[in-house]
């Protein structure tokens, strides 16, 4: 195809974007990415899980010492920021809350869990185990099984769910509930929502995208235009909600071009350009990026 031009640092989801679910072999990925990496291509992780969930927690295996230098990881939804120093992985930025912090985001997602519960008879589980936020868990029968990716009915399924226990602000209304709750307890949350998961913690894809964009722009001298941002979650749920890729799209990276291998129909954020064609599309980008 040869359409897109070259880029120094491609950025891009893990889950559903470079492979098909979590537990899916990583051998293609890793092919497509190796070349890249010896050629001086800055390649860069953002994912929403942690590393012991990106190729069984041996990502380092998989690679040389060299190519390792131009590899980075931004995961756990802004908390983790990692480069590789002698083949090893090293957080070179963190945000993770302290104790406090944490026990804080816990009470704020149960009296969420407790308000829909007695205003709406809405039902949701929540998952506690992460280190930095909270998983609310909006469709508690619906199983995504292996494929941790937005499904493509979720979002139907879902909408209809907030309709019948009239949740009028539908899922703005629980962003926003969501917030406010944050408030009661004097805490700013950033909340983020993909249908089956609202999630609830203070740092998101956005603060990976930034500490790692400005770390390799100061080591390299790199422009947001030199790069690319890949994904598979920008799709809009509701008017000005989009998915956790969007949040790759900030004030610094925003001159950058973005791409969503998704077929989901829906409002992307502006400038996202829906090219579909899910794993199999991104990783015949990477190939085409090697000279
Ligand atoms: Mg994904």
């Amino acid at each position: 195809m040869g359409k897109y031009k070259k880029y120094r640092a491609i950025f891009f989801d893990w889950d559903g974007t470079a492979v098909r679910s979590r537990k899916a072999p990583v051998g293609e990925a890793v092919e497509k990415m190796k070349p890249l990496l010896r050629q001086g291509v800055k390649l860069v992780i953002v994912s929403g899980t942690t590393i012991e969930n990106i190729a069984g927690g041996k990502i380092e295996e998989y690679f040389t010492e060299q190519e390792l230098d131009n590899l980075y990881l931004g995961l756990g939804r802004g908390a983790y920021n990692y480069a590789f120093q002698e083949g090893k992985a090293c957080i070179f930025y963190d945000m993770l809350p302290d104790i406090e912090c944490l026990e804080k985001i816990h009470r704020i997602c149960f009296e969420i869990h407790v308000d829909l519960k007695k205003q709406y008879g809405f039902d949701t589980d929540i998952v506690f185990s992460r280190p930095n936020y909270c998983k609310i868990d909006l469709m508690p029968n619906s199983f995504r099984g292996e494929n941790l990716f937005l499904q493509e009915n979720e979002l139907e399924i879902l909408k209809e769910s907030l309709c019948r226990h009239e949740i009028v602000g539908g899922l703005n209304g629980l962003i926003e509930l969501a917030v406010n709750t944050g408030r009661e307890f004097g805490m700013e949350v950033k909340p983020t929502c993909d249908a089956k998961y609202l999630e609830v913690g203070i740092s998101s894809k956005s603060d990976n995208v930034d500490v790692i964009f400005q770390k390799i722009r100061k080591e390299t001298g790199i422009r947001a235009e030199e790069c690319a941002f890949w994904g598979d979650e920008f799709v809009g749920i509701e008017e000005g909600i989009f998915g956790s890729d969007s949040f790759m799209v900030t004030e610094l990276t925003r001159d950058g071009d973005f791409f969503d291998v998704s077929e989901v129909p829906g409002k992307r954020p502006d400038g996202v350009i829906k090219v579909g064609g899910s794993v199999e599309r991104f990783l015949m980008f990477l190939q085409e990026q090697y000279l």
